[in-house]
């Protein structure tokens, strides 16, 4: 399992609800990462990516890979490694992050 195949089964939907986030029906969640009240993380599940519209954030746009180095501060590949054993829900299967 590289970076690249994780981007390509992981929804950016089903990683921020590992992250208890659940898009409202105009896929918009609250930011986690400025202060929000009102959701302003927009999430473009066609192309898999977010963009946060306040402009005193630093989320900015991204996709799947950014998201979860944003909230786990650290680098993706370094999360995977220190976390190998870490189960990601995909649509249709549980499959397990291998590090390289
Ligand atoms: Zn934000």
């Amino acid at each position: 399992m590289e970076i690249k195949d994780i981007k390509q089964q992981l929804s950016i939907g089903e990683v921020l609800s590992l992250y208890g986030l659940q898009p409202d029906k105009y896929h918009r969640v609250l930011c986690s990462f400025h202060p929000d009240k009102t959701p302003s993380l927009q999430l473009y599940p066609k192309t898999n990516t977010y963009l946060c519209f306040s402009s005193s954030c630093n989320a900015g746009i991204g996709d799947v890979i950014k998201f979860i180095q944003l909230i786990e501060k650290c680098s993706t590949h370094e999360y995977f490694t220190t976390n190998p054993a870490t189960y990601h829900i995909s649509t249709s299967q549980i499959f397990r992050v291998k590090p390289k």
